[in-house]
C-alpha cells in the first residue's frame, strides 16, 4: 500500500501525461481524463497502480485492504453479494478506509470497549453489520429489509448503511465519508416512497423540516433516509439509536448543525459528528501489538491523491 512515506510530494502532470506517483519511479503514463479508467495505457508496469493527474488505483482491492486471512475473505466474498458496487481499489476509497478501521475494532474485539466509551453505556455485546451484511444471519440483516419496504424502498436498491453496529443498547449507524461530502438529492424528487407514511406516520415524529426542505433543497437526502431507517428498527428492537456521521476532522465541521437543526432528538434518539481521527485517537489507547502497528501507521501514511496544483494531500490531521 501506498502512502506519504512511498509517495512523491508532487508530480509532474503534462498535456499528454503524468509520472507514476510512486517515489524514484520514472515511468510516465498517457493522461486520463474525466471518468477513471483502468486500462493498461495508464498503469505503471513497476507499480501496477492505474494513474490518474489526482489519484490512482490498485490492480486489486486486496492491494488496498489491510486485514485479508481468510476469515476475512470469507466475510469479504459474502458482504460482495448483498454490497453495491463501488471503486475498494482506488486510493480515496471511503469503502477501503470503512474495511481497514472497523474490521480492525471488530478482529481486535474492542467495539463494545470504544462503544462504551462512546455512549458513556456498557456494551455487551457488538456485531458489526458492514454494507447491510450480518455475519450472525449469514445474508443482509432482515430488519434491515423489513425498514426497507415499511419505507417503501425494495431489498434489492433499498438504502445501505456503511456501517452498521448492533448491539444490546443502541443501534448504530455510521455513514463513513472521506472525499465526498453529505449531499444527496433523490433521483427522482416526485417519488417519496413512504419516507412520510412509513413507521406509523413516524416522519412528524421525528423531523422538524419538511421532505421537500430535507431532501430536496438541503441535499440530506442520504442522511435523511438512514435517521428514517435507524429510528424505526431501534424501535422495533427497543433500543436507541445512535447516528454518526464519520467524516475527517477538516470537512463537514458544521454538519451536526446543519443536518441537526432538521430533526427531533431526544434521549433515545440522537445524531452526532465523529471523525476518523477521533477512532485512531481511541486505538491509540489500546495496548500495543501488531496489528495496531499497521493500522496506525496505515492512519499516519493516509493520503487522498493529489490537489489541483499536483501536491500530495495528507488524510488525517494526526
Ligand atoms: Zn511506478
Amino acid at each position: 500500500m501506498y502512502g506519504l512515506k512511498e509517495l512523491k510530494t508532487a508530480i509532474v502532470i503534462e498535456d499528454n501525461s503524468v509520472e507514476c506517483p510512486v517515489r524514484d519511479c520514472s515511468v510516465k503514463v498517457d493522461r486520463q481524463r474525466k471518468s477513471f479508467k483502468r486500462e493498461k495505457k495508464y498503469q505503471c508496469p513497476t507499480h501496477k497502480i492505474f494513474v490518474s493527474p489526482t489519484t490512482f488505483e490498485y490492480e486489486t482491492e486486496q492491494d488496498n485492504l489491510l486485514w485479508f486471512d481468510s476469515k476475512d475473505k470469507l466475510l469479504y466474498d459474502e458482504i460482495k453479494k448483498v454490497k453495491r458496487e463501488s471503486r475498494i481499489s482506488r486510493d480515496n476509497s471511503e469503502d477501503a478506509l470503512t474495511w481497514n478501521v472497523m474490521r480492525f475494532l471488530d478482529r481486535q474485539e474492542v467495539l463494545k470497549d470504544f462503544l462504551s466509551q462512546l455512549s458513556n453505556k456498557n456494551i455487551k455485546e457488538a456485531e458489526l453489520i458492514l454494507w447491510s451484511y450480518s455475519p450472525k444471519e449469514n445474508s443482509d440483516w432482515s430488519l434491515l429489509n423489513k425498514a426497507r419496504i415499511e419505507f417503501g424502498e425494495t431489498v434489492a436498491r433499498g438504502s445501505e448503511p456503511d456501517i452498521i453496529i448492533r448491539t444490546d443498547k443502541v443501534l448504530y449507524f455510521l455513514e463513513a465519508k472521506l472525499t465526498a461530502k453529505n449531499e444527496t438529492k433523490p433521483s427522482d424528487v416526485h417519488n417519496r416512497k413512504k419516507y412520510e407514511t412509513g413507521g406509523n406516520n413516524q416522519f412528524k415524529q421525528i423531523f422538524k423540516s419538511d421532505y421537500e426542505t430535507v431532501a430536496v433543497k438541503e441535499k440530506r437526502y442520504e442522511l435523511m433516509r438512514f435517521w428514517i431507517l435507524g429510528s424505526w428498527m431501534a424501535k422495533q428492537m427497543g433500543i436507541d439509536f445512535e447516528f454518526y456521521s464519520l467524516v475527517m476532522k477538516s470537512r463537514e465541521q458544521k454538519i451536526k448543525e446543519d443536518f441537526g437543526k432538521h430533526i427531533i432528538e431526544t434521549p433515545e434518539r440522537k445524531f452526532s459528528r465523529m471523525t476518523w481521527e477521533q477512532i485512531y485517537d481511541y486505538i491509540k489507547t489500546l495496548t500495543n501489538n501488531k496489528e495496531k502497528q499497521k493500522i496506525t501507521d496505515y492512519y499516519e501514511n493516509k493520503t487522498i491523491g493529489y490537489s489541483s496544483n499536483s501536491t500530495i494531500i495528507k488524510a488525517f490531521d494526526i
